[in-house]
Formats: structure tokens, C-alpha cells, sequence
């Protein structure tokens, strides 16, 4: 079945639609990139866009999806913003993924060596900056109450603060938390080390049999 098609996406599980992240970031850290022509991929995708995935991102320009997943046009939906915070217009535009166009995966990815983690360590204070940072703090806290081993790299804030974006989702969004409760939207947090490439896929809320997940998976309770 071609990969950009509709009927593609639809046979797409949330657990397939995760492995196709892990293995990409496989192909990337090994250097062994898929191929990936543009014209054909320009081809492929005039007709419209079936991405299996919406991601929000850190803007740091190490962190580009479609770079460290191996991915090309049409794949993904990308939302990137300083610090991967959440906003409403953030929110709609994953019920637009997910809902409308299908996309089987949302996450969110934090990575090391963050330039707006680090400000809000440091507690700059400058025009707008100051309001996206002040959403970062209560991620420095919780950092401070965590000790969970699992976490494969030593930024405990980058992981809460990936925690504290997806918990924010799934509770302004209606939408997000019902299609993740049916199993029809896997939900996965991911943290990028810019030393290695490598993402550890800490959180990973997909079913491989289309179950039901429950909310406090998420919430941590
Ligand atoms: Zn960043």
C-alpha cells in the first residue's frame, strides 16, 4: 500500500505508528537515512496529506523531526515552539491532526541542552520571553521531586518538562483525552540528547492490540 494514502493511515495501529519513530531514529543515529527522493515525494504528497504523526518540538535547530526520525514530506505534522510549552493554538492543532486528518501519534519531544530550560534555571526576564519561560518553571520543580532511574540521559528537567506538556494536553483537550482513552491515538514522550542523536522514548502510551489506556497513565497516579 502506498504510504501517503489515505487507506494507509487508517490500517496504521498508534503501536505501528510508534515503531515508525524508533526505527527512525535507528536509521538516523546509524546513519543509514531511508531515501528519500523529493521529486517523488513532491509527487506522492500533491493529491493531500496523510502524516501518522504530530509532534511538538523545541525549536533548537538540533531537534528538526524530520531530521532525527528519519522522515520525509507528508510524514509528519511538526508544531515548534522555544521549550515545547503548550498554548491553545498549540492544543487545536493536534485535534486537527488526530481528528481530521488522522494521525495516529502525538508526542512530544523535549531534548537536552535546552536554551529555554536553561533561561528559566536562570530566571531571565526580558519581553515575551518572560511569559514562556514562566511556564517552564514548574517543570524545574517537579524535576526536583523525580528520581525515576529509567531516564537514560541526566536532564531531569527536559523530562518533566515533556511530562508537564502532555499532561496539559490530555486535560484542556476533550478531543485528545477521548480519542487516547478509545486506543485510537497513541500518546508517546520523548526526550532527544543533542551528544548522541538518540531519543529515549521514556513515555509510551500506545497499544499494540487497540486497548483502551487509561488517563492515569499519563498523570503519573
Ligand atoms: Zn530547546
Amino acid at each position: 500500500m502506498r504510504k501517503h494514502s489515505k487507506e494507509y493511515l487508517q490500517n496504521l495501529t498508534p503501536y505501528q505508528g510508534y515503531e515508525l519513530l524508533v526505527d527512525g531514529n535507528k536509521r538516523f543515529i546509524n546513519n543509514l537515512k531511508a531515501d528519500h527522493d523529493h521529486l517523488e515525494m513532491i509527487n506522492e504528497t500533491r493529491e493531500g496529506q496523510h502524516p501518522f504523526a504530530v509532534i511538538l518540538s523545541c525549536m533548537d535547530s538540533r531537534t528538526s523531526v524530520e531530521l532525527i526520525f528519519d522522515q520525509g514530506l507528508g510524514d509528519l505534522f511538526s508544531i515548534r515552539v522555544a521549550g515545547n510549552v503548550v498554548n491553545g493554538d498549540i492544543i487545536a492543532s493536534m485535534e486537527y491532526a488526530i481528528k481530521y486528518v488522522g494521525s495516529k501519534v502525538l508526542m512530544v519531544l523535549g531534548h537536552t541542552e535546552c536554551g529555554a530550560i536553561k533561561s528559566a534555571k536562570e530566571g531571565v526576564q526580558d519581553g515575551h520571553i518572560t511569559d514562556l519561560l514562566r511556564r517552564i518553571q514548574p517543570s524545574i520543580t517537579k524535576a526536583l521531586l523525580n528520581d525515576d532511574k529509567r531516564y537514560l540521559f541526566h536532564d531531569k528537567v527536559a523530562y518533566a518538562n515533556v511530562e508537564n506538556s502532555l499532561e496539559e494536553i490530555l486535560i484542556r483537550s476533550e478531543i485528545v483525552k477521548s480519542m487516547f482513552e478509545k486506543g485510537q491515538i497513541g500518546v508517546v514522550g520523548g526526550v532527544y540528547n543533542v551528544e548522541n542523536g538518540q531519543v529515549d522514548f521514556f513515555k509510551n502510551l500506545t497499544r499494540k492490540d487497540r486497548g483502551k489506556v487509561g488517563m492515569s497513565a499519563v498523570l503519573n497516579k
